[in-house]
């Protein structure tokens, strides 16, 4: 292992022994430190963003935002990690929560502050340390993170950047300092990850992809849901985990929702990222933009129609396309990561269940009803970590989020997530 990467372990290893004993409303005090300063410098990290990763900047600024927001949530949070006496014939009769140590983060590039802190807040709050092995492409984002923690005055040691590429990940987490880590990414990054985990008996923890549905049924505000719609689809450029990416339409009203739909998907117009005004811009890399291409005509090929075209315009920008797609088509089992959206036609309710269901992954869904029953029906039976009832799926600190099926394991957000990277620990005396 380079020198330098094993300096910045052995450092987090000495500084999480201190860290462990700092009282939790201190951390969290520091943590509302941290908050104050991505917020008051969100123009300045949303730079970074567009620059590294092109989304337009104005989702890049409310992307640092909201991880100010987010970890406001945890500053003010209530202490779920006390030490909780449990009536026994015990003297001492106790359950303990023990932070484990330094937690290795692999982040994704398409929330690069975003995913980052979603992981590293709760955990470092827990007691832990973290070091992140953030996207290549993402360096600048994982650097400027790790600054803040410094200037809000946290030990040094605490939050550090690795700068190592994809291949070094599985040396990192083999070493003995190491002791869980927390993934998002897709399934192909997160079953490695899991494996050398497992391999070496750490924790993990798996955010992975999505092909969530967004199921109109014909007693819902077709309008709202067609404007909803086509931002939940095409909002960072279509490469969002949660972005509602099979829309699932009741056949009756197919001719009524779809025009509309079209009307509002066609307002999506690639533009420069750095305009306050830009809603879409080009995707992040040009080979993912060739995978986009490559999965629109497998699409085609296995039968699907086109509604609008893909077209792409530069080597990372498209046009937004969206296809018709019927069951049993395999592009189905892929998760488009990209301007693309892909419709589908239900019968009824049960066909829409059978059809939102029947992917291998199970992030989130959107279901859109105005009617009690039918709400309570899909709430029950969609196979997702979240279901939303006329709304897109968008995370809120206070809730927990997590997928289930190969969109992983494990929670983010909210209370839960404290409880992450810790030992529950039994203690009993008499
Ligand atoms: P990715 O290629 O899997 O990369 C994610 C991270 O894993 C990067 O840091 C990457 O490093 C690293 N990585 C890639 N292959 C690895 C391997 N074999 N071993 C160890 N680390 C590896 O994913 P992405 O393209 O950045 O992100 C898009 C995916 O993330 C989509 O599938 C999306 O749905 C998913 N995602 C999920 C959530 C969620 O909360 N569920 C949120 C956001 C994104 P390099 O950059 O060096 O390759």
């Amino acid at each position: 292992m380079e020198k330098l990467i094993e300096k910045k372990l052995l450092k987090a290893e000495q500084t999480f022994q201190e860290w462990k004993k700092v009282p939790f409303e201190e951390k969290q005090k520091l943590i509302a430190k941290a908050a104050e300063i991505f917020k008051s410098k969100a123009e300045n990290f949303g730079k970074i963003i567009t620059d590294e990763m092109h989304k337009p900047i104005s989702q890049s600024i409310s992307e640092v935002e909201k991880s100010a927001l987010m970890m406001n949530y945890y500053a003010e949070a209530e202490n779920v990690l006390k030490p909780e006496k449990i009536q026994s014939e015990y003297s001492i009769s106790e359950i303990h929560f023990v932070p484990k140590g330094v937690i290795l983060g692999v982040m994704p590039w398409n929330f690069p502050f975003w995913q980052v802190l979603r992981f590293a807040t709760p955990a470092i709050l827990a007691g832990n340390t973290v070091v992140l092995k953030h996207a290549s492409i993402c360096f600048g984002s994982g650097n400027a993170i790790e600054k803040v923690f410094i200037e809000a005055g946290f030990p040094e040691g605490l939050f550090q950047n690795l700068e190592i590429g994809h291949k070094e990940v599985e040396e990192v987490l083999e070493h003995s300092i190491i002791k869980g880590v927390s993934l998002t990414g897709s399934g192909k990054a997160g079953a490695e990850v899991a494996a050398t985990a497992g391999k070496n008996i750490k924790k993990s923890l798996l955010e992975l992809g999505g092909s969530d549905a967004f199921i109109v049924l014909d007693d819902a505000d077709l309008g709202e849901a067609a404007k909803v719609g086509a931002l939940a689809r095409l909002q960072n450029c279509g490469q969002t985990c949660v972005a509602a990416k099979r829309f699932i339409v009741q056949k009756n009203i197919e001719f009524d929702f779809l025009p509309k739909f079209i009307l509002e998907y066609k307002k999506y117009i690639p533009a420069d990222p750095h305009l306050k005004e830009s809603k879409l811009s080009g995707m992040a890399r040009p080979d993912l933009a060739d995978d986009l291409e490559k999965q629109y005509q497998k699409a085609l090929d296995n039968g699907a129609e086109v509604i609008i075209p893909l077209e792409r315009i530069s080597e990372n920008e498209f046009n937004p396309g969206l296809i018709r797609v019927a069951e049993g088509n395999p592009i189905l089992l892929d998760e488009l990561f990209g301007p693309l959206g892909m419709v589908m036609i239900a019968e009824d309710d049960k066909e829409a269940l059978k059809i939102a269901n029947d992917i291998p992954f199970g992030l989130s869904n959107s279901v859109w009803t105005s009617d009690k029953d039918r709400q309570h029906f899909f709430i029950e039976n969609l196979e997702s970590g979240t279901v939303n009832i006329n709304r897109m799926t968008s995370s809120d600190p206070r809730f927990p989020f997590g997928g289930t099926k190969s969109s992983g394991y494990g929670t983010e957000l909210s209370l839960h997530a404290l409880k992450e990277f810790v030992t529950i620990k039994t203690v009993l005396g008499k």
